[in-house]
């Protein structure tokens, strides 16, 4: 069709104008965006990757070869993947025994299906028979894809103190970071943040820590990690069954310590924002599903412009992403009037979306959980319900908070009616987690 351009320009703005009518008079579930909002929206070259940072393979105590499991995610239509193999970087030279391995002859013959092509290094034969395991370098070069499928190269630095494990993820690391010890659990997560944090800015290449499962072993209480400098990611869902996300009746749920954590933070250490990771921590990929650590689990939205490390790490360090274990979110919008949500509703899922934070004036007092004799156990200390108390909750796909004035912070889930189809704690619904706001009366 030909068009005056005088004719195309008043043709155009009639659009926008109909565009804006109908916005005005619609506005939409969650109604018009408020001044000065950040949106989270795929938009242009914006775009909502999802990926997972948190994987074993035979490097360490997984059951499988790095490139299958990046096979794996890449099949399922994940954007990136992160290995994180225990206190090793795949860098150097190692050959596995097939029979011996934890795979077996199970991986073995499902890697030479897949990769017929004589990719596979072996030596000896019969029970003797040896695979060399891919460096990063080599599993990345064959499985990425420019824009499509990305894999970073990550430890898990796994320490401890006394008998309580303590481990975090690298994401995007070059050189091994041994485990670095401590006299206490809170000195020795801040040894190994301080030896991540002096590795970035050695080489100036960006590089996220994070904590992992706080409640493996009972290992870290939120008094521990609260005062943390440097480490502002921990993990609120892990995937493998033995982490206790839930917690007990005597250890708080991650996403307690995550509520005192954040109130913490904001009113007594003046410290950044904890947000929270959903990932897998896969070890077991051959019985699928079934109750191991398996992969599928648990994963990281985030919105960046291009698929790199550099740009996944800067949009985290912003809080542009979101932890899920199944549910989707289409947007949220942060400002200062409050925090709107709206999930990708799936066709016969119902959704409650649920506002938290902690108020001004919350009662600050704790206490220490005491065993049968009245003795104080390490366990994540008893509060108020003030810390992180239900502030609004919304049936339906979408949902807004308005900030009353005295918050500290704000941070919204999502639960679904959806049950997740291989959860790590029986019974599990799909679920998703918006990162923490501050609120009027948390910003300095
Ligand atoms: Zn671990
Ligand atoms: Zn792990």
């Amino acid at each position: 069709m030909l068009m005056s351009s005088r004719l195309r320009s008043l043709f155009a703005g009639v659009l926008a104008l109909a565009a804006c009518l109908f916005l005005l008079l619609n506005g939409g579930p969650t109604g018009a965006k408020p001044a000065g909002a950040v949106t989270l929206e795929a938009e242009g070259k914006l775009q909502w990757y999802r990926g997972n940072l948190h994987t074993h393979s035979l490097w360490s105590d997984g059951d499988d070869y790095p490139e299958m499991i990046a096979l794996w995610y890449k099949e399922r239509g994940y954007d990136f993947l992160c290995f994180t193999d225990h206190n090793i970087l795949s860098d150097h030279e190692k050959w596995t025994d097939v029979e011996k391995n934890k795979g077996g002859r199970v991986a073995y013959d499902k890697l030479k299906e897949r990769f017929p092509d004589g990719w596979v290094d072996e030596r000896g034969e019969g029970e003797k028979l040896q695979v060399r395991l891919k460096k990063f370098a080599e599993t990345a070069e064959r499985l990425s894809e420019p824009g499509e499928f990305l894999l970073i190269q990550g430890e898990e630095i796994s320490d401890r103190f006394e008998k309580f494990p303590i481990h975090l993820n690298a994401t995007n690391l070059d050189e091994v970071i041994p485990p670095m010890k401590g006299e206490s659990v809170y000195e020795t997560i801040q040894n190994n943040v301080n030896a991540a944090v002096a590795r970035r800015e050695r080489t100036g290449r960006p590089l996220l820590i994070h904590l992992n499962h706080p409640n493996f072993g009972w290992g870290v209480t939120a008094e521990d990690l609260m005062r943390v400098r440097g480490e502002n990611f921990f993990e609120v869902y892990n995937g493998h069954p033995g982490v206790r996300n839930s917690g007990d009746e005597a250890h708080a749920s991650t996403e307690r310590i995550w509520d005192i954590i954040l109130t913490q933070r904001i009113a007594e250490f003046d410290l950044p924002l904890m947000y929270g990771l959903a990932t897998d921590d896969g070890h077991s990929y051959h019985r699928i599903p079934s109750r191991a650590s398996e992969p599928g689990r648990g994963w990281v939205m985030v919105l960046a412009e291009t698929l790199t490390p550099e740009a996944l790490i800067e949009a985290m360090e912003d809080g542009r992403f979101y932890a899920s274990s199944g549910v989707e979110l289409e947007s949220v919008v942060s400002s200062t009037e409050g925090l709107d949500l709206r999930v990708k509703a799936e066709p016969g899922v119902s959704y409650k979306i649920e506002f938290l934070g902690t108020r001004e004036g919350y009662d600050p007092t704790s206490e220490p959980v005491k065993d049968a004799e009245g003795n104080a156990i390490r366990a994540t200390r008893r509060y108020s319900d003030d810390i992180g108390s239900g502030l609004k909750t919304v049936e339906g796909p979408a949902g807004e908070y308005r900030f009353s004035g005295d918050e500290l912070y704000v941070r919204a889930r999502v639960m679904s009616t959806k049950q997740q189809p291989n959860p790590s704690e029986p019974g599990e619904f799909e679920r998703a987690w918006a990162q923490p706001v501050r609120g009027p009366a948390g910003r300095h």
